[in-house]
C-alpha cells in the first residue's frame, strides 16, 4: 500500500486521480464520502470490483492507526497515541464534555517552536504531519466514544500549526467540507505559539477558526525567558497580528496563559497583561503550568490561579481557570508520546529518527 494519501484531496483532486485511471469524474463524489466516513477501499461498496484491487494496489486510504489507548479514570478523557505509516506516532486526547466530544489534534511530530515549559520539543521536529493523516486521526477520534462523534476540534497536540501551514489548511478545508465531516469552523481552535505573519496570512484564508495565542507572559522580557519564539516577534507585533485577525474575521481571539510559580503569576504580571490586552475583543484561558518531568519550571497553586483570575476580571478582562483533565494519563503535551519514545527507545531508533535516550522512564 503506497501511493497518494486519498484522505488529503479534495473531491476534484480525486477526480483528477480517477481520471489517470480511466474512471469517470463522477466517482470522486462517491469516494470522498467514503473516505470521509472512514471507510477502507475493501468497503466501498459501490465501487466496482476492479477498481478497488487497483486503488488498493495505487493508493493510501487509512495512513494512521490507533496504537494505544490509555482512559483516565478521573474524569473519562482518552488519550491515544496515533502511529503513522512511516512508524513515527504522535498524540491525541478526547475530551467528553457535556455539550460532546473534543479531539486535541496534533499537527506535526515534535516541534522546533523550543518552549522551555513544553515536553512535545524536547526532540525538536520530526515531521509535519499531512492533510490526510490528520484527516484520518479526527475520523478515528470519532469512533473511540460510542454515540460521541466529534464535536470540536482544538489543534493543541504536538507541534506547531502555523509551522506546517499548508497541510494544516488543506485540513481545516477537509474537516468542514459539505460532503463529509462537515465539522463547523466555529468549532475548530488554532493555537499557536505566535508565528505573527502567518497569523495575518490565515486572517486572509476566510477560514472563521478561533485562534488562539499562546501569550504566557505579560511582556517581551519574560516571555523570552520561556519561548524563544518571543526573541523573533515581539508582543507588540503578536498583537497587532491579533487585532488584525479579530477585525478580518470578526472572531474573538483566546490568550493561553499557563501560570508558572514565580515567573509570570504576580498581581504585577495581571495588571500588565491586562494593560496589554484592555480594549480588545479577547478571552485569557489561565491554566497552571502542568509540570513535565524533564523541566524546573513549576504551576502556580489553584488558589494563587484563582486569585490571578479575579484580578484579570476586576481590571475588565474576561479570564477563566481551566481545569486539568487526564493528569493520570500524562495529559500534557507531547508527555504521552515521549514516555513511549523513552520505553521503546530502541525499537523506535530503528525508523531512524529517534536515538535511544539514557533517561529511561
Ligand atoms: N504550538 C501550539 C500548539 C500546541 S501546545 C502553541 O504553542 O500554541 C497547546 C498549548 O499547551 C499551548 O498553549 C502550550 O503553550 C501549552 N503547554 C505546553 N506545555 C504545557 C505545560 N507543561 N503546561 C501547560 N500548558 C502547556
Amino acid at each position: 500500500m503506497s501511493g497518494p494519501e486519498l484522505l488529503g484531496l479534495f473531491p476534484e483532486e480525486l477526480a483528477g486521480y480517477l481520471k489517470q485511471l480511466g474512471q469517470p469524474a463522477w466517482r470522486a463524489g462517491q469516494l470522498f464520502g467514503w473516505l470521509h466516513k472512514g471507510r477502507g477501499f475493501d468497503e466501498m461498496g459501490n465501487l466496482p470490483r476492479a477498481l478497488r484491487e487497483q486503488l488498493k494496489e495505487q493508493a493510501v486510504d487509512h495512513p494512521a492507526r490507533v496504537m494505544e489507548r490509555f482512559e483516565s479514570r478521573l474524569d473519562g478523557t482518552v488519550k491515544l497515541l496515533f502511529a503513522m505509516r512511516d512508524g513515527h506516532c504522535v498524540e491525541g486526547v478526547l475530551m467528553p464534555y457535556r455539550y460532546g466530544l473534543t479531539f486535541c489534534l496534533s499537527t506535526q511530530v515534535g516541534c522546533r517552536m523550543g518552549c522551555a515549559f513544553c515536553a512535545s520539543t524536547l526532540e525538536g521536529l520530526a515531521r509535519n504531519l499531512t492533510a490526510a493523516e490528520m484527516m484520518h486521526m479526527t475520523l478515528l477520534a470519532g469512533q473511540q466514544i460510542p454515540g460521541m462523534p466529534v464535536h470540536n476540534i482544538v489543534l493543541m497536540g504536538s507541534g506547531e500549526p502555523l509551522d506546517n501551514y499548508d497541510n494544516v489548511v488543506r485540513f481545516l478545508r477537509l474537516v468542514s467540507h459539505g460532503d463529509g465531516l462537515n465539522l463547523g469552523l466555529r468549532h475548530i481552535s488554532l493555537s499557536t505559539c505566535g508565528l505573527a505573519d502567518r497569523i495575518d496570512r490565515l486572517a486572509e484564508e476566510g477560514l472563521p477558526v478561533t485562534l488562539s495565542v499562546s501569550l504566557h507572559a505579560p511582556n517581551d522580557e519574560i516571555r523570552q525567558r520561556t519561548m524563544p519564539v518571543a526573541k523573533a516577534v515581539s508582543m507588540d507585533r503578536l498583537l497587532q497580528s491579533c487585532r488584525n485577525y479579530i477585525e478580518k474575521t470578526g472572531r474573538r481571539v483566546v490568550f493561553e496563559y499557563a501560570l508558572v510559580e514565580g515567573v509570570n503569576d504576580r498581581p504585577e504580571h495581571a495588571r500588565e497583561l491586562a494593560s496589554r490586552l484592555r480594549g480588545m475583543q479577547c478571552h485569557v484561558n489561565l491554566i497552571p503550568l502542568n509540570p513535565v518531568r524533564e523541566r524546573q519550571l513549576k504551576g502556580t497553586t489553584r488558589l494563587a490561579a484563582g486569585e490571578f483570575r479575579d484580578l484579570l476580571e476586576s481590571l475588565h478582562i474576561s479570564a477563566t481557570l481551566r481545569r486539568e483533565m487526564g493528569a493520570d494519563i500524562s495529559g500534557a503535551c507531547g508527555q504521552l508520546r515521549r514516555r513511549y519514545l523513552l520505553k521503546e527507545g530502541a525499537a523506535y531508533s530503528l525508523e531512524g529518527q529517534e536515538t535511544e535516550k539514557g533517561d529511561k522512564a
